[in-house]
Formats: structure tokens, C-alpha cells, sequence
């Protein structure tokens, strides 16, 4: 059965950036499942497993503009220290959330003193070229819950 629309894949990937650090995987954890079709999976890695069938060993190359964007300058801003809770530690590298017009968002601290802490708005992998090892465990129908859900019902996700 090959990936199309409202199948559910379930794989095993790693991913790593274009140097090699590896940044996230599925191996020794559950395999990844989700709904084909529905942009759950950023949309470089899902139209590149569209016709796959279980059994599929490959590698696939995502640029930024397929994946998390290209990283913008325009993010990076400077937020008074007296924003945050005056006890909250705050530490470079660290990720805050922030209520603003659109919403929630999240950042990342870049660096915090006295007076202020610069933030970043860009995703932690805007910018980056992604490289996925991925097999393809199992592609099978979606339930008719999964469908009415539009998310793969798997590992332990049940209701
Ligand atoms: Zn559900």
C-alpha cells in the first residue's frame, strides 16, 4: 500500500543538520504515525514519502523553505529584564513563551542581563537544511475516527 491522502504511515527517522549533529530521532522510541496529507509533518519530509510503501529506506534532503523557513534577522529583538517574573532565572539557550496580538509565541533566549534579554522569534531549525534517514515501517488505511480525528491513532494516543 503506497502513502497517499488519509493513509497512516508509521516510520522510523533520524535527522540530522548539514554538519552531521544530530537533532532528533525516532530510534528506541515508538515510530513516528501520522496522517498523510494533512501537513502533521513538515511539508519537505510528507511530499517526499508520497507513494512509499512500507519497506522504504532512504534519505531525504528538506531545505529551509520546505521545512521550518529561512531564518529571519527581523526575529531577533531586545525584551526589558522587568517583562519577565524578577525570581525567573533566565538563561541563554533557554525557550519563553509571550502573550502578543497573534497570540502565544514562543522564543529563544539569546542572552539575558539586568536590564534586558535578547530574544529570538525564529524557530530552532528556521534556517537549516534538514537530512532524514527515514524507513517506512507500515502504510494502512485510517480508521473512520482517524479520519473524523484528521490525526493517526497510535502508541498509546486513544480516546
Ligand atoms: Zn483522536
Amino acid at each position: 500500500m503506497k502513502a497517499t491522502q488519509d493513509r497512516v504511515v508509521s516510520l522510523h527517522y533520524t535527522l540530522t543538520d548539514d554538519h552531521g549533529l544530530l537533532l532528533d530521532s525516532s530510534r528506541g522510541r515508538d515510530p513516528l504515525a501520522y496522517l498523510h496529507g494533512h501537513g502533521h509533518i513538515i511539508q519537505g519530509l510528507e511530499s517526499a514519502l508520497e507513494g512509499c510503501e512500507a519497506g522504504f529506506n532512504g534519505s531525504v534532503r528538506v531545505p529551509p523553505a520546505d521545512a521550518y523557513g529561512e531564518y529571519d534577522p527581523q526575529g531577533v529583538f531586545e525584551a526589558p529584564r522587568d517583562q519577565f517574573p524578577p525570581g525567573q532565572d533566565i538563561q541563554a539557550g533557554m525557550r519563553v513563551q509571550a502573550e502578543g496580538p497573534q497570540g502565544i509565541v514562543n522564543f529563544t533566549v539569546l542572552s539575558a542581563n539586568d536590564q534586558g534579554v535578547m530574544l529570538d522569534a525564529n524557530h530552532p531549525l528556521a534556517g537549516k537544511t534538514l537530512n532524514f534517514e527515514v524507513e517506512v515501517l507500515e502504510v494502512r488505511q485510517a480508521t473512520d475516527q482517524e479520519l473524523a480525528h484528521r490525526h493517526a491513532h497510535a502508541h498509546g494516543h486513544d480516546h
